[in-house]
């Protein structure tokens, strides 16, 4: 796959990753950024190539690990030419894509995504930044990788709960974009959650195709984009006042989206229960505990947020979303009439 961007072109190839980079050496001399929990279950992935290793987790997506990997770069005297390689999770991608769009001004990087969400969705698009102050992603830029190297073998290795977390962003290409896509997951539970190497071979390129081509329409998201965030709306909110996985705090967020789908555009109410039945199935939460008031708050921080009302993605059916603009009394009563 090919994702023309307005400045960069990025492949996307699923593959051996390690046999691919023999095959295709970079210009630039490689420098990889991993985090301390892959660089312990693969300390003899590339060993050759220099790395640096930052502390795994959400909390440490901030200004300060992106200082420590900057100053590192320059330890390893990095210049113009050097190549970062992001080998990771979606903090991981994140950071990497950030430092390499800032750093001298910017340079060339590559991302070998490692967990589901990582691999569907953060390594493609070219979306990059950290967290400041309990907002989420608020510095970012765009700026695409020259490729992405979705190898499927590194799932065997991802917790269990980060593994449901992905899925939880797969359901949501198929609510938003494809219900064929959306039936078949229902229709291959057990061995998706028995990580089924063909149809994950089957699953993975399908959903990156799809984020592939939204992108390519609306690289900077001024339109057609936002329909990714169907369910991050709520589910952003949610991961502010609880420490939750980002793919399960969606799913809770799909199916507030989907309620309010079916009270707006009148989607028959029985998607509602196929919704939480195949959630269930598969291990993900539908519910919350955060009081309205507090969710609405914390949505004042998003930065989809325009002045007084905020992006609110439902869909027009399954299979197919719609951007929707609400005032925050609006989102207000419409979640209490969900209650
Ligand atoms: P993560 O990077 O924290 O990874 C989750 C955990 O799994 C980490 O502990 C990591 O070390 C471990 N891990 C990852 N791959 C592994 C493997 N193969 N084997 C063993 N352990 C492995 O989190 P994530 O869920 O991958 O990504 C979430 C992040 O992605 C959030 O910060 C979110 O904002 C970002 N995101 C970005 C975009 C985008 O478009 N840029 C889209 C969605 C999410």
């Amino acid at each position: 796959m090919l994702l023309k961007g307005k400045n960069n072109n990025s492949r996307i190839i699923v593959t051996n990753a390690e046999k691919w980079l023999h095959q295709h050496p970079t210009k630039g001399s490689i420098i990889l950024i991993t985090d301390s929990h892959l660089n312990s279950c693969y300390p003899n992935f590339l060993k050759n190539i220099p790395r640096i290793v930052i502390p795994f987790g959400e909390q440490h997506k901030t200004r300060e690990t992106v200082d420590y990997i900057i100053q590192q770069l320059l330890n390893l005297s990095a210049d113009r030419q050097t190549f970062l390689l992001g080998f990771g999770g979606g903090v991981i991608t994140d950071l990497t894509g950030f430092v390499a769009s800032v750093f001298m001004r910017g340079i060339a990087f590559g991302l070998i995504p490692t967990s589901l969400l990582a691999q569907i969705d953060a390594s493609i698009g070219g979306k990059t930044g950290y967290n400041f102050n309990g907002y989420k992603n608020i510095i970012g830029s765009f700026y695409l990788p020259d490729f992405v190297l979705c190898d499927i073998s590194f799932l065997t290795t991802l917790p269990q709960k980060e593994y449901l977390s992905g899925l939880g962003e797969l359901i949501k290409y198929g609510l938003i974009a494809d219900q064929e896509l959306y039936r078949f997951i229902n229709n291959n539970i057990p061995e998706i959650l028995n990580r089924n190497k063909a149809i994950l071979e089957y699953l993975i390129p399908k959903v990156m195709a799809i984020k592939t081509t939204i992108v390519a329409e609306d690289e900077h998201e001024k339109g057609l984009r936002k329909i990714l965030n169907f369910g991050h709306t709520v589910g952003h909110s949610l991961e502010k006042h609880q420490d939750i996985p980002h793919g399960f705090a969606v799913n809770i967020g799909m199916m507030t989206a989907l309620k309010l789908s079916c009270q707006i555009n009148h989607i028959s109410s029985s998607e509602i229960d196929y919704f939480s039945k195949l959630s269930c199935q598969l291990g993900l939460p539908t519910q919350h505990e955060i009081p309205i008031e507090d969710l609405v708050e914390a949505m004042k921080k998003d930065k989809k947020k325009q002045n007084s009302h905020i992006d609110f993605i439902l869909l027009k059916q399954i299979g197919e979303a719609e951007i929707t603009t609400f005032s925050y009394p609006q989102i207000k009563e419409l979640l209490y009439e969900l209650r």
